[in-house]
């Protein structure tokens, strides 16, 4: 290692992203640190026969920027895919997000005028609607939607009740008067056809970027940070509040599925969802490779650190770590923000020019 050698910590799509672009633009060289023993971060993926699995759960890249689809595209061939999801209720399967086909199987609704009209009269009223998640939900869909399908999934995945959460998390999911089935309304949506850790690996295949992997990062003093900024400064103003994800991997003879992925909203089974890895592309494949997805409230062997839990309180402590902080945490853990995979690049572009302007 140089002297002026820029450290980055993570190789998910945020540090990649950090490492590529400083190469791209300047003349340094880039030392990566990795812990796990492969790139990609949360988006991992493993090639297996003639499909790929997903490590962490189904992730299809999507966004509204063209400039961030082009950016991904230049490292590796996507196949055009818009996720498609399903919620397991009263053991029917019911489409998600919410759309017309979804009030077609529950309400044996088909007009979309007349979907309007009941969706109106259920929508409970609130001054203040944003005050947390679950006025929200309220004020979107109603108390029978959010029990069927919102409230027992939120409780698994972030382990608290929904009234505790900020409201913009159930903003996430599109409510449409119209069939369409696509879990994500951007305007480019796909997955690389040969797996995010192939397209981070070629992100970062650069004679300047020298990539560790199996280092925990501990004996570098890191230029950019996309670990938990609790742990690297050893808890010490206290801890942050994280969602932390593992999974439990099955092999079945026949597709029980059909779809890449199944919500489980009840709190009468432990998973939140199962994804059916053959169905994220290669629908036709024989590996019925199916992984269950458990979200817990710490960290142990086997589990992944995956969601920061934004309530006001953590993001207090969050923004006291980062104002005594000399380096320069980001991406979805570092910058405690819940991004999706196309803001995870942006951070690490606008970081990157960071650099770029003070050196
Ligand atoms: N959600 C829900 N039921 C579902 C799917 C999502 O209640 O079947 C809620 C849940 O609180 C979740 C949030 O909507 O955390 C955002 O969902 P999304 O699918 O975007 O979550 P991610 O894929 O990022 O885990």
């Amino acid at each position: 290692m140089k002297a002026n050698d820029i450290v980055v910590i993570g190789a998910g799509l945020t540090g990649a992203t950090i490492a590529q672009q400083i190469v791209e633009k300047t003349d340094r060289n880039v030392l990566l640190i990795e812990k796990s023993s492969k790139v990609g971060g949360m988006c991992a993926t493993t090639p297996y026969k003639d499909i790929v699995l997903h490590d962490y759960g189904p992730h299809i890249f999507f966004t509204k920027e063209k400039e961030l689809w082009d950016y991904v595209n230049r490292f590796g061939d996507f196949r055009q895919y818009r996720a498609q999801v399903k919620a397991s209720v009263d053991d029917r399967l019911y489409s998600l997000p919410f759309n017309m086909n979804t009030f077609q199987e529950l309400w044996g609704i088909k007009e979309p005028y007349l979907a309007a009209q009941k969706l109106a009269k259920s929508k409970v009223k609130f001054e203040n609607p944003d005050l947390n998640f679950e006025t929200k939900a309220l004020s979107l869909v109603g108390e029978e939607l959010y029990q069927k399908f919102i409230y027992g999934y939120t409780k698994k995945q972030w382990g608290c009740e929904p009234k505790e959460l900020p409201a913009f998390i159930i903003s996430r999911l599109p409510i449409r008067l119209y069939y369409d089935n696509s879990y994500q309304s951007a305007l480019f949506s796909g997955i690389p056809i040969e797996g995010y850790t192939k397209l981070v690996e070629n992100m970062v295949d650069h004679p300047r970027i020298k990539v560790k992997l199996n280092e925990d990062g501990n004996n570098y003093k890191p230029d950019f940070h996309t670990g938990a900024i609790d742990e690297f400064y050893k808890y010490k103003f206290g801890e942050l509040g994280y969602r932390y994800l593992s999974f439990v991997w099955a092999r079945a003879m026949l597709d029980k599925y059909g779809v890449q992925a199944v919500n489980f909203p009840g709190l009468n089974v432990a998973h939140t969802r199962i994804a059916c890895n053959k169905h994220l592309g290669c629908h036709d494949s024989e590996c019925n490779i199916v992984s269950y997805e458990y979200s817990h409230g710490e960290m142990a062997d086997g589990r992944i650190q995956a969601y920061p839990i934004n309530t006001p309180k953590n993001n207090d402590l969050y923004q006291k770590y980062k104002s005594k902080s000399d380096i320069n945490f980001t991406g979805r853990l570092g910058s405690y923000k819940y991004v999706n995979m196309d803001q995870a690049i942006k951070l690490g572009m606008e970081t990157a020019q960071c650099l770029k302007n003070s050196k």
